[in-house]
């Protein structure tokens, strides 16, 4: 059998709990390192407010990697980085340190029970659509940015 071509996927990240620098910092170390993967780029690094949600600030970012996984095993690679980065610090249950969206995976439109690609709320964030911009500008649309230009955030580094 043909090995699977390798496809682009963007992964968005997100974290509001401990020294969430450092815990984005090492999911991406761990996206890099899954087998089959060849991480491209990472954006700067923001601080966005809470949306829909309690609690400090988050700090997000986005990457872009291609790999010869298929969605269903990136996703289940991205709940096991995030369960690592939880397991740290907190008790079973605890809120997560760690959120790892998955915004686009190719061509691909899944519309599954477990996974929605693409990321069915992506553009309504802004801690996704600047993030994302830096990597593939032709992927956001200025009137998505002007859809969130109330949703606070700051480029951090
Ligand atoms: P949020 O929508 O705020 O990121 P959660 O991270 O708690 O919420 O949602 C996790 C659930 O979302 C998982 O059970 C996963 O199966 C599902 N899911 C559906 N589509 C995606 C996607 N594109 N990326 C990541 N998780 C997804
Ligand atoms: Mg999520």
């Amino acid at each position: 059998m043909l090995p699977r071509d390798f496809v682009s996927v963007f992964v968005g990240l997100g974290s509001n709990l401990g020294n969430s620098q450092e815990t984005v910092e090492a999911a991406i170390r761990a996206l890099s390192n899954l087998p089959q993967t060849q991480m491209l780029s990472c954006s700067s690094f923001y601080q966005s407010a809470p949306v829909e949600a309690e609690g400090p600030e988050f700090v997000n970012a986005v990457v872009h990697f291609q790999t010869r996984l298929n969605a269903f095993d990136l996703l289940r690679a991205c709940q096991t980085i995030e369960n690592l980065a939880g397991r740290e610090r907190h008790y079973v249950n605890s809120p997560r340190t760690l959120d790892l969206d998955m915004l686009i995976y190719g061509d691909a439109r899944i519309d599954s029970e477990f996974l929605k690609v693409p990321h069915p709320r992506m553009h309504e964030r802004a801690f996704v659509l600047h993030p994302l911009r830096e990597l593939a500008p032709e992927k956001v649309l200025e009137t998505d940015l002007n859809f969130v230009s109330d949703q606070a955030i700051r480029k951090i580094c």
